[in-house]
Formats: structure tokens, C-alpha cells, sequence
């Protein structure tokens, strides 16, 4: 699974990414180390690093496809022979076993019996809360619903559909009308005349467009228009803007997204914009939550060479886009004076045949038309009518992430049942929960029925999700990512996504006896110390596709404050494993 996202949200700063400065060669670091520490010390150094227990490889790799088997025996062979034991398979299917092919379990069977022949542990990856497509494949319903109250719609020609507004929410969208290079209709224009122009040579429609070029030299400057305006609260909405590149270096970072007036980001796709693309659409959908004005802002927040064109940025309500039905999401439409339609009597059963199945099961898209609410002959709703419908939604984050509930009873029925197939399959001694960047949490009923934070929801999730494993394998040992236990990281008071509500607390679900991958390096001592003071062994999720070395300082802090770190893990995203050796090398020497 793809994690670039950690380090391209210009709303938070990455907590992975800092360099930390290191020498390169181990020879070199072992004298150096001994000159500047002293003999005693070096000797607890090497203490240290005996008592590496676990150390592991991170392999992302879906065993379906035939080809990956040889790959999958070449790392875990290589891994073994640089002193690694156990190996973390993170494998998609793994959600699926009920409707894998009989060749995938004929792969994971040769990839087990090479770990035992290796005396490589085999970590399967279960129980997808945050990244959960994986458990949404068995029933899309079960993502995260964010309310909407009272959409206003009428009814024509037997079907009930959102009422119009009757003014554009933007409305300089077009860029038509301009004063020199200042177009009008925005609040807000980066570098008029210097970065941004009224292009009449290149648009979409109309007439003009608007154009982003660095004029001087000087790199990552803000280019970006923004315009607010009043919105209901707790109403769906659709932006849109069309994009045509030349060159344009910053193309991965150009952003659509609504703020609310608290500085909330409402939206957070990644556009997948194209350094030369010719016209294209890209769509944002964004819930307006508690807010009754919200800002939107298209651009980049760091512009480099080449050119974009900008043209016909668009923000209308929308309705039922990605509409979730189940317990903790009702649906309900009412009429003027305020009677409760009956869905199969006065209009048909309503769901959004594209939530959660295009272009395969547990995959959700943006945007697309929502489905539309039939009225049924005998319901004696008349034509013209007015509606109010409140419903639930789900959201995609950044590349198509959507969190499940955490709270619907459902979900930790589909968790067992992975267990119980991953169990028969490999029998492991090891699970790993996959709870990590769980960004929209805390909306529906389900999770509000007792009133608990984010916080206390959490802890309450992974108190079931460990029930669900134990019900399985009593004595299995467990492991998750450290991000969401951790208040020098994810679980804070401060907002976090779309998140409602304080995350703190969340740690009081872990058992004492659950180990934590700590990818916190950004907050080392702070991390390391926390989850230490709480008992538990830590394995330091390190390399990170950045320099192999850099796992010395992490282990070094780890010494230092005692955490009692007990594990490494080579860690990578790209699925490049080239450096599994020279990471050994450096966490535990190359004779372990
Ligand atoms: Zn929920």
C-alpha cells in the first residue's frame, strides 16, 4: 500500500522525514563511537544492539500474482542471510482468503515453508482500520458515514432532486473578467501580473483562462486563488476545476480543498495532476460540518518551473454522492410538515450503486453522479413537493484511503473472520493490526451512540479487535503501528482530519503486552519514552526508503532513554529492498 501520502499533506508536518545526521560507514562509526563515548559505554552500545529481538522486513507484496513469488523468496532469503527473523507480509489478499484462487493459497504456502526452512517468523498483516478497503470489500457500508441534515430537495416528475441555488458559489470561476491580470470574483490572488495571468490564448471555455508561471528565479512560492462563501452546515458539496500543464514541476502538489472557518481542511484528495496534461477535469468533495462559511483555495504552495492553466473552478451542493446505508447511517426524508416518508412505499430503495464497487469491491472513487430518489406512485407525494433528506456519506483521503466505522458491531465480525482464515492459512505466532492515519472517525451514530471521544472510541476498537484475534489464537502475539497510541504523533487534541474529536486516550485499549511499531523518528526521545512509561516493547520501523544508517541515531535514542527497544524493522513504501543488507548492517553488525 502506497504511503506517499505521509509526506505530502501541506496542512501537517511529516513526522518521518527529517534527516538525521549520520555516518555512513560502520568501521568508521565504531571507532568514532568508541573516542566519544567511552569503552563502558560502547560496551552497553553493543549490549543494545544484542538485545535486538525481533527484526523484521516489511514486505508489501500481493502473492496472487506469480512473478511475485520468486521476488517474495529473494528478499526473504537475502533477509535471512543478513540476520533478520521474521518477515511482516502485508498482502492485500489477505483481507480476501474467502475468494482467492486455489494458486494464491499454493503461493503462501511455498512462502510459509520457506520462512519455516529459514527460521523466519511469518507476520501477517490483519485487521485494516484507517487504510480499510481491504474489510470494505466485504461490505462498502461499513466506511465512515459524515452527516448531512436537511438537504433541501423537490420533487419533479417523480423523482425528489436537490434544490438549485440560485447563485453560482463562485463566481469568477470562469476567469473572465479580469482587471489586467487580477481576475475578478476572488478574495484572494497570488502574484497578479508576476505569477498568475489572464490567458485568452489558452482556456477551457469562455474566453480566458487563468495561467501560473514563474516569471524570476525562485522556487516554492505560493500560487493560489481562494474565494469563501456561506454554506448550510452539515451539507455535501462538489468542487471541481479544470487543469491543463505544460512542464509544470509542482504538478503532484496542486490541491483543490475547502477550509473551514476554524482552519479545518474539509477536503484532502490528492488531484493526480500530470506534469504536461492537456484539459481535465479533477473533483473534490468536502462535507461542510459545523461550518456556515468555508473557504476554497485551488493552486500550489510551491510553485517551480513550467506552466498551469487553470479554468471553470466550480463549487456546487451535491447530495448522496457516496451515500452510506446501515444501523449507524440512517436515511431519512420528510416532507414540509415534517412527515417521515417510508422508503418501498413512498419512494424506492435508495443506495449509490457506485459507493464502494468501481472499479473493484472495497474501491471508492471522489465523485460521480449520485443516485436519484424515485418517488412511487401511490405515495401521494406531489409534484413540486419539498424535501428534507439527511443522510450519511463517506470521503476518500488523498489516493482513495476510506476508513471504516470503528464502532459498528459488523466490522469486528469481518475482523474474526480474516483472523480465523489467515489462522487455517498460516498458522502464525505473530499478528500485526494495521490501525494507522485513521482520518475520518467519529461521525455516525455508531460511534456517537454513548457520547465517547475519538479518543475512548479508539481504545474501544482495538479492545474488540484484540478480543476478535484472542477468540481465535489465545496465545498469539500481537503488534500494531504506533501513529494512532501516540500523543507525540496522531493521538492529540488537536484536530486531526476529519477526525471528530479529541484522540487522546486511544492508548488505554492497547493490552500492556501488545508490542508498538514505533514510526515516530521525527519525535524519538518524546515517542520511544511514552510507550516505555506504558510497558510496552517497541520495534523501530527505520529506513523508510531514506539512508539505511539513519537507523543508528533512532537505536542510539532508544538506549539512551532506556525504551528498551527490542526490535528494527526495514521498513519501505517503494518496495525497494535493496538496502535490507546495508540496514542490518547498521542496526545490529554484519555478523548477527
Ligand atoms: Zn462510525
Amino acid at each position: 500500500m502506497a504511503r506517499r501520502d505521509r509526506a505530502l499533506d501541506p496542512c501537517y508536518s511529516s513526522l518521518t522525514r527529517k534527516a538525521i545526521p549520520t555516518m555512513a560507514h560502520s568501521t568508521k562509526r565504531t571507532v568514532l563511537l568508541v573516542a566519544a563515548i567511552g569503552l563502558a559505554a560502547f560496551h552497553e552500545r553493543l549490549r543494545a544492539e544484542d538485545e535486538l529481538e525481533q527484526r523484521w522486513v516489511y514486505l508489501a507484496m500481493n502473492l496472487q500474482v506469480a512473478d511475485n513469488v520468486p521476488k517474495a523468496t529473494d528478499v526473504i532469503r537475502r533477509a535471512a542471510a543478513a540476520g533478520y527473523n521474521g518477515v511482516v507480509l502485508a498482502d492485500y489478499k489477505l483481507n480476501i482468503l474467502d475468494r482467492v484462487p486455489d494458486h494464491y493459497r499454493a503461493h503462501a504456502e511455498q512462502v510459509k515453508r520457506l520462512c519455516a526452512e529459514l527460521r523466519m517468523e511469518l507476520i501477517p498483516t490483519v485487521a485494516p482500520i484507517g487504510y480499510s478497503d481491504g474489510l470494505l470489500a466485504h461490505n462498502p457500508n461499513l466506511a465512515e458515514g459524515l452527516p448531512v441534515r436537511d438537504a433541501p430537495f423537490v420533487v419533479r416528475d417523480g423523482a425528489a432532486v436537490l434544490a438549485a441555488r440560485p447563485d453560482p458559489l463562485i463566481p469568477g470561476g470562469g476567469f473572465e473578467r479580469s482587471d489586467g491580470d487580477a481576475v475578478e470574483g476572488w478574495d484572494m490572488q497570488d502574484g497578479p501580473g508576476s505569477l498568475s495571468f489572464a490567458d485568452a490564448h489558452a482556456r477551457h471555455s469562455g474566453g480566458r483562462a487563468l495561467r501560473w508561471e514563474r516569471k524570476e528565479p525562485g522556487d516554492y512560492q505560493n500560487a493560489r486563488v481562494a474565494k469563501a462563501f456561506r454554506v448550510a452546515p452539515r451539507r455535501q458539496f462538489h468542487a471541481s476545476v479544470w487543469i491543463k500543464t505544460a512542464g509544470f514541476e509542482a504538478a503532484q502538489d496542486v490541491r483543490l480543498f475547502a477550509m473551514g472557518a476554524d482552519g479545518r481542511v474539509l477536503s484532502h484528495a490528492n488531484l493526480g495532476v500530470q506534469r504536461d496534461q492537456d484539459w481535465t477535469e479533477h473533483h473534490v468533495v468536502f462535507n461542510s460540518l459545523d461550518n456556515e462559511t468555508v473557504r476554497l483555495y485551488c493552486g500550489t504552495w510551491g510553485l517551480r518551473g513550467g506552466r498551469l492553466w487553470m479554468d471553470d473552478v466550480a463549487c456546487e451542493e451535491t447530495a448522496l454522492v457516496n451515500l452510506v446505508r446501515r444501523t449507524g447511517c440512517p436515511l431519512r426524508i420528510q416532507t414540509s410538515d415534517n412527515r417521515d416518508l417510508v422508503e418501498g412505499r413512498d419512494f424506492a430503495e435508495l443506495s449509490d450503486p457506485k459507493m464502494g464497487r468501481v472499479p473493484y469491491e472495497g474501491s471508492f472513487d471522489v465523485y460521480h453522479e449520485p443516485p436519484a430518489i424515485r418517488i412511487l406512485p401511490g405515495s401521494r407525494i406531489e409534484n413540486g413537493a419539498a424535501l428534507r433528506v439527511s443522510f450519511f456519506h463517506t470521503l476518500t483521503i488523498y489516493d482513495q484511503q476510506v476508513c471504516c466505522c470503528l464502532a459498528e458491531p459488523d466490522v469486528f465480525r469481518i475482523i474474526e473472520e480474516q483472523v480465523r482464515n489467515v489462522e487455517r492459512l498460516f498458522g502464525p505466532r505473530w499478528y500485526f493490526l494495521s490501525h494507522d492515519e485513521i482520518r475520518v472517525a467519529n461521525w455516525c451514530d455508531a460511534c456517537r451512540r454513548d457520547g465517547r471521544s475519538a479518543g475512548h472510541l479508539l481504545a474501544d476498537n482495538m479492545r474488540q479487535c484484540v478480543a476478535a484475534i484472542r477468540r481465535v489464537n489465545p496465545t498469539a502475539r500481537l503488534c500494531v503501528w504506533s501513529d494512532m497510541f501516540d500523543p507525540n504523533h496522531n493521538a492529540s487534541a488537536a484536530p486531526f482530519y476529519l477526525v471528530n474529536g479529541d484522540l487522546t486516550g486511544s492508548w488505554e485499549g492497547l493490552p500492556r503486552d501488545m508490542w508498538i511499531i514505533n514510526w515516530n523518528s521525527g519525535k524519538a526521545a518524546a515517542s520511544l519514552s511514552w510507550f516505555r512509561d506504558r510497558g510496552h516493547a517497541q520495534v523501530l520501523a527505520g529506513y523508510y526508503d531514506a539512508d539505511p544508517a539513519r537507523i543508528t541515531d533512532w537505536l542510539d535514542v532508544a538506549r539512551r532513554e532506556r525504551a528498551g527497544a527490542a526490535g528494527v524493522m526495514y521498513t519501505t513504501w517503494r518496495q525497494d529492498y535493496s538496502n535490507i543488507e546495508a540496514f542490518a548492517g547498521h542496526a545490529w553488525g554484519p555478523n548477527k
